[in-house]
């Protein structure tokens, strides 16, 4: 008898035993392949200072995008490259506070950035069917937006802000804009404003600088497009002034992805928090709002 109850103990620590081993050799296995997918992300982030890859526990997670990204080494940014200082053309290249915050994206991937320089009212169905992969372009978050696509945090305030001849004493303030004859770019938030206001005549325009001509000509009344924007056309169209009233909604711009692209947006979401904590996004709208 005593012998079977030893020969039953002996027993029972070894299944004991043999299930513990069991169990680190499935944690090792898996903490390896973690490992592993982390040297293919890290070793996509050569480039990349710091070692925060994104952790890969749950890699099955990976979406579509993100497995593009990273077989393809090339991210694409979608934007409209007419909306200084946010994105502007300079020669073959587009600059701006997008065109950083977007090379920095690429550059936490350790991907390539593409641009793809289109109108504003494509973007979000260029998005849609893949042929960007997100979108950066002074774009503000919006309801109706936000059933089309998915934004990251916000990480600029803006204000439609109206512009008019200078001298014009017939329109001081957004009451006066009843109407009249108003200039915007097509599909923005300035177009959604100006299509509200009562009897107002909308002129759509494919950008802000079109419309600023045609201010300045006299073909229009006002322009209404977002406030830094305005201030860029204002200086390099010494005839127009920015109206100091804003009396619309507060907007916020974000970068927007499409919808599940939740690990992309995650690593935005990091990027646009470096670059606001250290104070870059400040330094970037002064850097391109001066000397134009
Ligand atoms: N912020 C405005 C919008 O999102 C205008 C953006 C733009 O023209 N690039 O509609």
């Amino acid at each position: 008898m005593k012998n079977i109850i030893k020969i039953l103990a002996v027993l029972m620590v070894l299944v004991f035993t043999l299930s513990i081993v069991g169990c680190s050799a499935e944690g090792n296995d898996k903490a390896n392949s973690g490992g592993q997918e982390e040297n293919v992300q890290n070793d996509a982030n050569a480039n990349q200072a710091e070692g925060d890859a994104q952790d890969s526990e749950d890699a099955s997670a990976e979406s579509e995008t993100m497995k593009k990204i990273r077989e393809t080494k090339k991210i694409i940014w979608g934007t409209n490259a007419e909306f200084p200082p946010f994105e502007m053309r300079e020669g073959d290249q587009v600059i701006g506070i997008d065109a950083e915050i977007a090379a920095k994206i690429a550059e936490k991937l350790g991907v390539e950035l593409v641009v793809e320089d289109m109108e504003f009212d494509a973007l979000i169905t260029a998005l849609q069917s893949g042929k960007i992969d997100f979108i950066a372009a002074g774009f503000t978050i919006e309801p109706d937006r936000e059933k089309q696509v998915l934004f990251t945090d916000t990480y600029f305030k803006a204000v439609q802000a109206i512009m008019v001849q200078e001298g014009n004493e017939e329109i001081k303030s957004a009451d006066d804009l009843e109407g009249k004859k108003i200039g915007v770019q097509n599909g923005t938030t300035g177009d959604f404003i100006a299509s509200d206001i009562p009897g107002a005549e909308v002129i759509r325009f494919n950008n802000g600088i079109e419309a600023a001509l045609d201010l300045n000509n006299g073909k229009i009344d006002a322009v209404i497009i977002d406030n830094l924007p305005a201030q860029m056309l204002a200086k390099s169209n010494p005839g127009l002034v920015v109206l100091d009233e804003k009396p619309f909604d507060a907007e916020e711009y974000a970068i927007a992805v499409r919808k599940g692209d939740t690990d992309l947006q995650q690593v935005i979401n990091e990027v646009l928090k470096e670059m606001k904590d250290s104070g870059e996004i400040d330094e970037l709208a002064n850097k391109y709002s001066i000397g134009e």
